[in-house]
């Protein structure tokens, strides 16, 4: 972190006396984010081109869960343009705004919010990063994909949705434990129409529902950690098409090391990080974002 970004409270918006055009992004724990590294970098190219900019900075907010419905009062009275809402906001921010995108309503959760007169408007971007990531990185379109999609948590929620909206062939969705699976694909149901929509729970239950050349995306938090287990074995699946795990730090997890042993093409999910925030920062400023300017700045944000 920089001592540009430093990381502020609740505390420091009473009162709050920035005079240009504020961003910030809300989470617990926030002083790993890259995201204000990311964004400001972006904020200066488009000031080269666009005085206005020049004013606009993106700060960082450590926001503890309850504290969460007086934060986003806090922000809106001191006119923040934007939000971004990472762990563990993301779905509750969902109650309590002024209007909501329907793929953001879909997922029931939000990563980005709008200033608007009556309130916040909420938008999920994580979809759309994940959709633009797997082409770009594994060059696999989610339409007309079989995709096996891991875990069943906020990621997974958006991840599916997506999926979903975008025509994918089939979905099966890997969980760990029934409790999140089974609310998750309550969630989907409505959504999948003639997809066919599956469940499977536990790392050993047989994998054979899995279509052949599926696209696999890890949305678990496994692989985090040094000692974590794979998610799913590789091995179990047939001529898989490729391997997106949405874990950027580190960036080659069990996971991923296993795809590069068996050959299969793979890309960890900083790909996704930036295009979810180009995505929001376009719905902030209503311009063209310069994404390989955030691509390089994250890059260096993470190798600090
Ligand atoms: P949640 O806590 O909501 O969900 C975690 C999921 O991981 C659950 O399905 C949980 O299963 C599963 N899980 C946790 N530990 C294990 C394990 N040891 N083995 C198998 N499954 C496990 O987290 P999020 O959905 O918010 O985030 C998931 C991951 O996605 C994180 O690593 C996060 O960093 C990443 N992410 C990346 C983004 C990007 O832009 N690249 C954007 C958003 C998230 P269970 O239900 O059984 O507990």
């Amino acid at each position: 972190m920089s001592d540009a970004d430093p990381v502020l409270t609740l505390s420091d918006l009473e009162p709050w006396s920035f005079a240009g055009t504020a961003l910030a992004v809300l989470g617990q724990p926030i002083k790993h984010s890259i995201s204000p590294a990311m964004h400001n970098a972006a904020l200066a190219r488009l000031a080269v081109g666009h005085q206005r900019f020049a004013t606009w900075k993106y700060f960082r907010f450590e926001v503890p869960p309850t504290d969460l419905p007086r934060a986003l009062r806090l922000l809106h009275r001191n006119q923040f343009r934007g939000i971004n809402l990472t762990v563990p906001h993301k779905v509750l921010a969902v109650d309590g705004l002024a209007a909501i995108d329907p793929a953001a309503r879909a997922a029931g959760a939000v990563n980005t919010l709008l200033w608007t007169p009556n309130g916040w408007h909420g938008f999920n971007t994580d979809g759309y990063g994940l959709a633009t990531a797997a082409k770009e990185d594994l060059g696999r379109e989610l339409a007309g994909s079989d995709v096996l999609l891991l875990g069943a948590g906020g990621a997974a929620r958006g991840a599916a949705v997506e999926c979903l909206a975008r025509g994918c062939a089939s979905l099966t969705i890997l969980n760990r434990t029934d409790e999140t699976l089974n609310a998750l694909l309550a969630l989907l149901v409505p959504l999948a129409g003639k997809i066919p929509l599956r469940g499977i729970c536990g790392s050993n239950a047989p994998l054979t529902v899995v279509p052949a050349k599926a696209i696999v995306i890890n949305a678990t938090s496994a692989g985090l950690r040094e000692n974590d287990p794979v998610p799913v074995d590789l091995h179990r699946l047939t001529d898989v098409a490729g391997v997106y795990d949405m874990i950027y730090n580190p960036p080659r997890t069990p996971l991923l090391r296993a795809a590069a042993d068996l050959g299969i093409a793979h890309a960890n999910g900083l790909s996704m990080l930036i295009h979810q925030g180009a995505k929001s920062l376009a719905i902030w400023t209503n311009t063209e974002v310069p994404v390989e300017t955030m691509r390089s700045a994250a890059r260096d944000a993470l190798r600090r």
